[in-house]
């Protein structure tokens, strides 16, 4: 067996060091693959230029249960189950007076936000009590060391009885999500099996992974949040590695002074843990990685480091979403993809560790100071005003859903929403008893506002933003949020609200009419066609319901959530059928798959969607399909070079002919085609099926915006002024072949929230256009992002459904 510390390691302070007990057991474990797995796995990822021979997914229960089972202070479950339907292992480890009574260990933090007077009387009292800290493993499916660092972490704190080891222990109870993304591990992608970034997701909480990080985040409230990531290294340099915090700009919901207070620090304490270890590592792979570890000088911590760049403004981050429940929270970036990059991260985990045994008790102090804050209404750092009084969420009589939703999403945040007791007004309006109102005097407030407020122009504040910088939920959601002003005398009696009823409503005898007011309408009509039901479609964009009462309908409307009525059936409403719909496969072409968001929107909207990916079609078609959305990378049009696309592009130059012919086939032919987004639309340009210009306001700019929607079946159910969504802001030009359907808002102030310079050309130009001679139909607003968008979705079925 190959010895795998360096013999330059002092061997006096070894004898109690964690790796003398491992220079037996190597830092890494050979064989731990060779089982036969029940699932076709991946060795590699074509993503990373480098690959190591991690631990597979399917061999990790075995794994745990290896290295566990001599220790008494290890609890492992299985919490939930991924998209791909894998279990996610989250494995608790303590010293065993503290096993089995982590529900106590939980009320106790929660103290901190119910009571926190309380709770901080609690801790001077008790300063030996236990913090937990959670570490969440390889969310990114192709950066393995994370999950692996834990393995090793997780082998460390079960079985070690050095004192260093002892001391976290009785300081922590640690929490590690094993394996955050298990789809993205067993096919080596970054997303989950939907397609989905994951690390993008903490806003809108829509794929089954996120839920059970929130849920994870929600009942422990950790002190300290480790999210461990890669590949971020210096080729030849000697900075190896990443460790926030971040740079400007930070989300103003924050108490950011509470947080910088510490994770400055402790992220330099993770690095000096780092360079302290350094000589031990390995350096096997530095002739291709050209990281020399043995070389380093330190790691990048952005907020010492840069003025931007790696800003931590949108809170869909893991950390950054934990930083709302009080958490340090971190992203850290190991420079390699190899046992190596498994031992910075062990070591950068210890770092934060020890420093959090050592300060303890004034963390958790300051994170109680933030619960605190909430409460009394207290923001000593934010301008007068900043977080209003409340917020008042009027619910629809007839189409709650959208209201309901947010109301159960900020519930699952952790964020109390209470219901008015009796009828009220404010400032002129009449609320019914049972308005949902969320008072902002609570311990989560920044939270709350982070997700209910308007946003800002940022555009000047930054030269540019990592991700977005505008994710508004009542206005990209659909739902209204009335801003209390925190001067306000507004006060109403309340009572918490613990479950909201979804019930829908079958009133009359029929036929019935359902308006086109939320993707949960949308849904119901499709469900509806799928029954076997005769649905039309009026030119307003409403569904008629040809049929009288009846159990099935019944109970469809009762799981809509929606209140159905009766009402007659235009005479020119046009009879839908149940359509086929395909959708290019992006297979992630820049780190992101565009085509997932729409898809999902798709989804959500009722509609049967496969996925083709641009080869496929190429040499295969579109089949029977009736609708063809591409909402993805122009890229997928083009001959693939990269090993990471190469499996899902287009291999050769023949093969891009092909797709264009049997594309305009399609099209010929009378099928529907649909363009999202900047790169979907100058993707139909490529595809000679679009003779509009697209122009472009840039790769990073994004944000919420203002749209005139014409009066037209593929607007229905917009006001005539209403709210679009961006992300490379698109608009069109030499449209006139085209019906142009909705423009950016013709005033320089149709821009609400985000990022986006240089803007002036874009003003009252086409965002929706639809050609006069061929089934095309472009729309340069993202009207499926990511979930995000949840009020745009209706402009995808509108251009289904539409004419
Ligand atoms: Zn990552």
């Amino acid at each position: 067996m190959k010895k795998k510390f360096a013999a330059g390691v002092l061997s006096v302070s070894m004898l109690s060091a964690p790796f003398a007990v491992m220079a037996e057991a190597p830092f890494q474990w050979h064989n731990v693959n060779v089982y036969e797995t029940s699932y076709d796995e991946k060795d590699e990822s074509l993503f990373n230029s480098e690959n190591y021979n991690f631990v597979k997914y399917s061999q990790l229960e075995a794994k745990l249960k290896e290295i566990t089972k001599d220790s008494n202070r290890v609890t492992i479950e299985k919490r939930g189950v991924s998209s791909d339907g894998f279990d996610m292992l989250v494995v608790t480890v303590s010293d065993p007076q503290a096993k089995g009574k982590f529900g106590k260990y939980q009320a106790i933090r929660k103290q901190m936000f119910n009571n926190p007077d309380k709770a901080q009387a609690f801790i001077d009292k008790h300063p030996d009590l236990k913090i937990p800290v959670m570490v969440n493993g390889s969310i990114h499916g192709t950066e393995f060391a994370g999950t692996d660092s834990i393995l090793h972490l997780i082998d460390r704190f079960s079985n070690d009885n050095d004192e260093e080891t002892k001391q976290i222990l009785k300081d922590h109870i640690i929490v590690f999500n094993v394996v955050a993304n298990p789809d993205g591990r067993v096919d080596a992608t970054r997303f989950n099996g939907n397609g989905i970034d994951l690390n993008r997701d903490f806003i809108t909480r829509s794929q089954p992974e996120t839920r059970q990080m929130v849920d994870l985040i929600t009942e422990w409230n950790p002190m300290v949040f480790l999210d461990l990531h890669g590949y971020v290294k210096q080729s030849g340099g000697t900075r190896q590695g990443l460790i926030e915090p971040c740079t400007p700009p930070h989300n103003p919901n924050y108490q950011h002074d509470l947080y910088l207070k510490w994770a400055t620090n402790q992220a330099v304490a993770m690095e000096a843990e780092i360079m302290d270890k350094k000589d031990t590592y390995e350096n096997t792979n530095t002739a291709v990685s050209r990281v020399d570890y043995h070389k380093m000088t330190g790691t990048r911590i952005p907020i010492r480091d840069n003025s931007s760049g790696w800003d931590d403004y949108p809170p869909i981050f893991t950390p950054m979403y934990a930083m709302y429940h009080g958490s340090y929270g971190f992203t850290l970036e190991t420079p390699t993809n190899d046992w190596d990059g498994v031992k910075w991260m062990y070591d950068a985990v210890m770092g934060a560790l020890k420093y959090s045994s050592e300060n303890k008790v004034d963390m958790v102090k300051d994170q109680i100071e933030m619960f605190k804050r909430g409460i009394n209404f207290d923001h000593p750092y934010h301008k007068e005003g900043f977080f209003p009084k409340a917020y008042i969420l009027p619910a629809d009589e007839k189409d709650p859903t959208a209201t309901k939703k947010a109301v159960e999403h900020l519930i699952a945040n952790d964020i109390v929403v209470s219901e008015a007791q009796k009828d009220f007004s404010f400032d002129g309006k009449k609320y019914p008893k049972g308005t949902f109102v969320v008072e902002m005097d609570q311990a989560k407030a920044g939270l709350a506002n982070t997700m209910l407020w308007d946003g800002e122009d940022i555009s000047n504040d930054i030269p540019n933003m990592y991700d977005i910088s505008a994710w508004n939920l009542p206005e990209l959601w659909g739902f209204e949020a009335v801003e209390v002003p925190a001067k306000s005398d507004f006060s109403v009696h309340t009572s918490q609200v613990k479950h909201v009823n979804n019930d829908g409503k079958l009133v009359g005898k029929g036929p019935y009419v359902v308006p086109n007011t939320s993707v949960k309408a949308v849904q119901l009509a499709n469900s509806l066609i799928q029954n076997g039901f005769t649905v039309k479609r009026a030119d307003n964009g409403d569904f008629h319901i040809d049929s009288g009462m009846n159990p099935t309908l019944k109970k469809l409307v009762m799981d809509s959530g929606i209140t159905v009525e009766s009402g007659a059936v235009p005479k020119d409403a046009v009879q839908l059928q149940d359509l086929k719909v395909t959708i290019l496969r992006d297979g992630g072409l820049g780190k992101v798959q565009s085509h997932a968001g729409t898809r999902l929107a798709l989804e959500r909207l009722g509609f049967n969607v496969t996925e083709k990916t641009p080869r496929d079609v190429a040499v295969n078609g579109l089949g029977d399909t009736d609708v063809f959305v591409y909402s993805g990378s122009t890229g997928m049009i083009a001959v693939q070079t990269s090993a990471s696309n190469r499996e899902f592009g287009l291999e050769n130059q023949a093969q891009v002919t092909q797709f264009r012919e049997k594309v305009q086939a399609f099209v010929n032919n009378g099928g529907k085609y649909i363009a999202v987004g900047q790169q979907g639309s100058s993707a139909t340009r490529t595809l000679g099926l679009a003779t509009a210009g697209v122009s472009s306001g840039g790769s990073d700019s994004n944000g919420i915006v203002l749209v005139d929607y014409e009066t037209s079946q593929l607007t229905a159910g917009y006001d005539s002024t209403d709210y679009g969504f961006v992300y490379r802001p698109a608009w069109y030009t030499n449209t006139g072949d085209y019906t142009v359907l909705a423009r950016y808002k013709n005033s320089d102030d149709f821009f609400l929230a985000g990022h986006w310079r240089d803007r002036t050309g874009a003003i009252g130009q086409p965002v929706i256009i639809k050609d006069n001679n061929k089934d095309v139909t472009l729309i340069a607003l993202e009207a499926g992002f990511r979930d995000h968008t949840d009020y745009l979705f209706r402009l995808l079925s509108n251009a289904i459904y539409s004419e």
